[in-house]
């Protein structure tokens, strides 16, 4: 499968926006947006840049959902084609299913610091739901799951560190959390407002549309 290698930061730099990509590092004065906030690449500090077209702003939003979830294009094209066959606006239903992923809810209990550490998490088998073990990032949480760390991997130093910082980052409404048990549960299905993007998916739908 494709990956890329390069610097993440660089992502939040040609969108302009924080993607918090990086955990602690996000809410430093090391962030890259920071310290170099102009489009990298030989033009990036050019005064002359052209005005944005409508395709490349709607083109933008799409690559900055896609890059906050981590998603290669393929996987992002699947998801937006069953938000599209859900009843309701089909930017709405895009973002929730997102926020369902089961990398994003590990991430949201504040059980890793970064949307990739959860992954990570998730990939090595980490995390349980409704009591059994689930190693798949894509898998799409319901109202009234369960999720929590495994008892072996309660000792884990990555999730000590990233639970350490849940008070600071807060948990989402629609999310349960119990620090003592390393417990989450889903109370209902996240909205477009619960996410709180820096996006307007609307003009994904339009772009996937033409
Ligand atoms: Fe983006 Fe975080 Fe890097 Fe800042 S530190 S540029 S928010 S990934």
């Amino acid at each position: 499968m494709a990956r890329y290698t390069g610097s993440i930061c660089r992502y939040c730099r040609r969108e302009q926006v924080k993607l918090f990509l990086k955990g602690t590092r996000c809410l430093t004065d090391k962030c890259a947006i920071e310290r170099r906030n102009y489009i990298p690449g030989q033009h990036g500090q050019s005064k002359g840049r052209r005005r944005a077209s409508e395709y490349s702003r709607q083109l933008r939003e799409k690559q900055k959902l896609k890059r906050i979830y981590g998603l290669l294009e393929r996987q992002f094209l699947f998801t937006f084609k069953r938000a599209e066959r859900l009843t309701g606006m089909t930017g709405d239903n895009l973002v929730s299913l997102l926020e369902r992923r089961l990398d994003n809810v590990v991430y949201r209990l504040g059980l890793a610091l970064s949307r990739r550490a959860s992954r990570q998490l998730v990939n090595h088998g980490h995390v349980m739901v409704n009591g059994k073990k689930v190693d798949i990032a894509s898998f799409l949480v319901h109202q009234g799951d369960v999720i929590e760390v495994r008892p072996r991997s309660r000792e884990n130093v990555a999730i000590k560190a990233a639970v350490e910082t849940v008070e600071q980052r807060g948990v989402p409404q629609w999310l349960d959390w119990n620090l003592g048990t390393l417990r989450g549960e889903v109370r209902g299905l996240p909205t477009k407002e619960d996410a709180a993007l820096p996006v307007d998916e609307q003009l994904v739908v339009v772009l996937y549309s033409r």
